[in-house]
């Protein structure tokens, strides 16, 4: 089984496939060269890019999570402005000490190649590292994959999950273990309990319980965080596409006209949050996946704004991160959360349909309509590609956080209001998105090769 830690991950941004995973593999690399007995002896590391990483690397920040991966920052104790600094000092001295080892010679320019002419066959997000001794002979090298959500993995470890997606092993007796929705409901219809009694239930076979409840604290604090920062910061986002941040000023307008329309502030209040965590996750800032970074924007605006708006509410909050996670889950074990892998419908769609099914217990649902809610979120999403334009992660993505947001209330409200039956199962709407996930032209799978990202002209 999975964990609600691995849905919910502190990071960096802007993106958890193209940033916090490659840091994630980079610092991992170091590790296993350690463990070999050959890091002492590295005087250059070479690291190849491939696939969508290659592709869409650049705006991602994929270079940039390399280096302070070699560095030894681990993404969720990143400082992002003191990142910012060590990575400034390589690229002028191009000189970088490695984790565990020596102050190299390391020019980003040269060390790091995006090979865009390689399309890696097991997974698009493909990166190579090579620890060379000072003859220029190798000492060490071993391929990855970042595979959504910060997930990394071995060529072994994808090729050896029976599903063909990766899946982290928590293996405890205690653990009411699933690996369907129907599974769920029925650990949910046989023992009575809710959905984030059995997810709660299994962290409790991981951890005390009351550190859970401190973690579960923390990941909503860190997505407090980064609301309150994107809400406040003023400025252009990075990259060249000259975007303005937008969230600040429309948080203005919304304070200080509280009550004008309450109808349509339900939709601004949604859009402000969610703009402002993804106009943070893009400014390379710190943020919780959930289940993405791309799509990091969603859960927190639908929590803080029903869970959190006046007063804060720990319980409930505790119940929609757990609700959430849970259904987080099915989609990594059953089909993927990676926009290279799925589109779109993998990060805005699966946060969207966690979000929506995580209301729907905050409001007092049962369970089928959890499930239920959960499905109606990502039937709407289905088909939904990534283009994203300049290769950054800003437009559409900003945007379809603020839509994702809007869209989960409504599905919550659908499932609500429903009669018990429903057509179309949480089970059969993944394994749809799934299927159209693999129809998808690489095109439109993180690769900035199609749809808005050529029809929109950079300046
Ligand atoms: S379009 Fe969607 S999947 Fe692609 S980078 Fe943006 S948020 Fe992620």
């Amino acid at each position: 089984m999975l964990s609600v830690f691995d849905i919910f991950k502190i990071g960096i941004g802007p993106s958890s496939s193209h940033t916090v995973g490659p840091m994630r593999i980079a610092l991992r690399f170091l590790n296993e060269a350690a463990s070999a007995g050959v890091l002492e002896k590295a005087a250059r590391v070479a690291v190849d890019l491939h696939g969508s990483l290659a592709l869409t690397g650049l705006g991602h920040g994929t270079d940039k999570a390399v280096m302070l991966g070699l560095m030894g920052y681990a993404p969720d104790k990143t400082d992002p402005d003191e990142a910012d600094a060590a990575v400034g000092d390589v690229r002028e001295q191009k000189r970088l000490r490695l984790h565990g080892g020596r102050e190299i010679a390391f020019d980003p320019a040269k060390d790091i190649d995006f090979r865009t002419d390689i399309i890696p066959e097991l997974h698009s997000n493909e990166m190579a590292l090579r620890l060379l001794d000072a003859d220029g002979a190798p000492l060490f090298e071993q391929t990855y994959y970042s595979i959504g959500g910060g997930f990394i993995s071995t060529a072994e470890q994808l090729k050896t999950t029976s599903e063909g997606s990766f899946k982290a092993h928590h293996p405890h007796a205690r653990m009411n273990r699933f690996s369907s929705a129907d599974e769920l409901m029925a650990i949910c219809r046989e023992k009575n309990l809710q959905v984030h009694d059995v997810i709660l239930g299994n962290e409790d076979a991981l951890r005390p319980r009351v550190e859970t409840e401190r973690m579960l604290d923390g990941i909503w604090a860190a997505m407090r965080d980064c609301i309150e920062r994107g809400l406040r910061t003023e400025g252009r986002l990075p990259g060249g596409l000259n975007v303005k941040r937008r969230a600040p000023a429309l948080y203005r307008k919304l304070s200080d006209v509280p009550l004008a329309n309450e109808r349509e502030q339900l939709f601004d209040w949604l859009n402000v949050y969610a703009m402002a965590v993804n106009e943070e996750n893009a400014a390379g800032g710190r943020v919780v996946t959930a289940p993405t970074n791309g799509a990091a924007g969603i859960i927190p605006a639908v929590l803080k704004h029903y869970c959190a708006q006046d007063e804060v509410d720990i319980g409930h909050i505790r119940i929609f991160l757990l609700t959430a996670a849970g259904i987080g889950m099915l989609y990594k074990q059953r089909a993927s959360i990676s926009g290279a892998e799925m589109g779109c419908q993998g990060e805005v769609g699966v946060a969207c349909s966690m979000a929506a099914g995580a209301l729907a217990a905050v409001w007092g649902g049962e369970p089928t309509q959890v499930e239920h809610a959960a499905e109606i979120g990502m039937e709407h999403n289905l088909g939904l590609t990534c283009d994203p334009v300049g290769g950054l992660v800003q437009i559409p993505c900003i945007e379809r956080n603020a839509i994702g947001a809007v869209k989960a209330v409504n599905a919550a409200r659908l499932a609500l209001r429903a009669s018990d039956e429903h057509k179309v199962s949480l089970d059969q709407v993944i394994e749809a998105m799934r299927q159209t996930g693999m129809d998808m032209s690489r095109k439109y799978k993180e690769t900035s090769e199609g749809g808005l990202a050529v029809n929109v002209v950079e300046c």
